[in-house]
């Protein structure tokens, strides 16, 4: 059955969905009023907003390869309202600038599904909500203190399930409870950035592909082809961004890695349930996440080889074997009946994890260079919240507007510190996810109900606690 499936070739969406036609490479030196590198959601987002509250604005987007190249064209299509590092942002700001955060987090999936009808973008949105199960005494723990930790930051509209309930919205093996909150939805992670890209264009936006951005300095992106000069530079290069000089150590590359399966036959399903479309996830330390998609195919995600030494990030989302093997035990480990299925394809990407774990947004008004991301494992919605942030801060800081509720959130020219050189970037991320796999093994064995405490102290030694 392995044999049958296809591993990279940049991700099951586009196997399914094509490639997009290319556009032009930057042919020469070129001025902009504001240059954004990267196109993917968080720099196609921000060119959008730009655009639409300035439309005279000379607005140059530079992407390495094509829009969508990256995570934004190998996600999970979990639209959903997590915000990484909410939690630190409440020890530092207070805890109610956290929930000023978490709200507009609430409002921006809301934002993305409005703007997504309203530039006619079908990306498969169903608004069904997410829905993360625990099938483990100390998941169920876990789960619990979650639960009540989101409804602290404002979510009065989330559900907690037990075990009956939670069998009536997804048949999940061994699942004793469950969390549901109504912000999120399951799209099409290509359909969405496609669409964005093609929005962005017919704007008027300026997008050149097959443009790598070898060096950013205030006011100057160059490339093998030429230069851009702004005012604003922008850099929405996630987890690429070691590979732009000087950010080796900035954003570490963790990788990602999904698969899906073929349709499931209307007898599978019978025995799943999912007739809601959540977006479904677990309480493991390692933990997964998954959609029922459109066409009815299971995808499903997981960390897989989190690292590559040296921040190394690419060939183009092909993935170890060990990790296919181990996503579709997965898959049949949560849903029993999906053992005979086929794994049509598997792929892997990269997503931006900062020393500390959050995510920001920034604008240095000295020098005109921004930047956004740090998402770590959720930046479908984010990105968007970035993108309209990032048109605030510029708006604000070219005397346009004023301050925002946007320009006040927490996350807002956050610094963190840098990582460590290698060896110790490598050793410290492999020992992390060998305790956490650990750990679930030991939970899962039933040998512990609490969070292992190998996982606890793994968390704070890596910064995420
Ligand atoms: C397998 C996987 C599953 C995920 N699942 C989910 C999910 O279900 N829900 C969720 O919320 N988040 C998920 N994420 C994270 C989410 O996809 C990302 O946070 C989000 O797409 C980041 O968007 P971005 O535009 O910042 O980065 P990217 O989409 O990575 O875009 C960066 C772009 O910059 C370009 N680039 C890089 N370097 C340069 C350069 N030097 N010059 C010019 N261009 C450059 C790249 O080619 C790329 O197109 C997942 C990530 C992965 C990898």
């Amino acid at each position: 059955m392995a044999g049958s499936t296809v591993n990279g070739g940049i991700s099951f969406w586009y196997a399914r969905d094509g490639l997009p036609a290319p556009r032009e490479p930057l042919p020469g030196d070129a001025t902009a009023d504001v240059c954004v590198i990267g196109g993917g959601y968080t720099g196609l987002w921000t060119a959008y907003y730009l655009k639409k509250a300035a439309p005279f604005l000379q607005i140059t987007v530079l992407e390495a390869r094509f829009c969508g190249y990256g995570a934004s064209g190998r996600n999970g299509g979990w639209l959903y309202n997590g915000i990484a590092g909410r939690d630190r942002y409440a020890r530092l700001h207070g805890h109610d600038a956290a929930v000023r955060l978490q709200r507009a987090m609430n409002d921006t999936v809301a934002e993305v599904v409005r703007t997504a009808a309203e530039e006619r973008i079908d990306a498969d949105i169903h608004a069904g909500g997410v829905l993360e199960v625990a099938y483990t005494p100390a998941q169920a723990a876990r789960l619990k203190a979650f639960h009540a930790g989101e409804l602290a930051f404002g979510e009065k509209d989330r559900v907690l399930r037990g075990a009956r309930e939670t069998a009536e919205r997804v048949r999940v093996a061994g699942a004793v409870a469950s969390t549901w909150t109504p912000h999120g939805a399951r799209l099409h992670p290509v359909k969405l950035v496609k669409g964005l890209a093609a929005a962005v264009a017919d704007l008027g936006v300026t997008v050149h592909e097959s443009t790598p951005v070898t060096e950013i300095r205030p006011q100057h992106a160059v490339t093998p082809y030429g230069t851009v000069r702004a005012p604003y530079i922008l850099r929405c290069t996630e987890g690429f961004t070691a590979s732009v000089k000087g950010q080796r150590r900035t954003w570490l590359p963790m990788n990602s890695s999904m698969i899906a399966t073929e349709p499931l036959p209307p007898e599978v399903w019978e025995t799943i349930g999912w007739e809601g479309r959540e977006t479904l996830g677990d309480m493991a330390h390692a933990y997964v996440y998954a959609q029922r998609t459109a066409d009815d195919r299971i995808t499903l995600g997981g960390r897989g080889v989190p690292y590559r030494y040296g921040s190394r990030t690419d060939n183009d989302g092909r993935t170890q074997p060990a990790t296919v093997r181990a996503l579709r035990d997965m898959l049949v480990k949560l849903f029993p009946t999906t053992a005979g299925v086929a794994v049509d394809h598997a792929w892997s990407g990269v997503l931006g994890v900062p020393r500390d774990w959050g995510a920001t947004v920034t604008l240095d008004r000295s020098t005109g260079l921004g930047w956004a991301g740090g998402y770590v494992g959720s930046g479908v919605a984010t990105a968007n919240l970035a993108g309209r942030t990032l048109r605030d801060l510029i708006q604000r800081d070219s005397g346009q507007a004023g301050d925002t509720e946007l320009t006040g959130l927490p996350w807002v020219n956050h610094r963190v510190r840098r990582w460590e050189p290698e060896p110790l970037r490598w050793l410290g991320v492999q020992a992390m996810y060998a305790a956490y796999r650990g750990a679930d093994r030991r939970e899962s064995a039933g040998l512990t109900v609490e969070t292992d405490r190998i996982a606890r102290l793994a968390d704070r030694i890596s910064g995420r606690g």
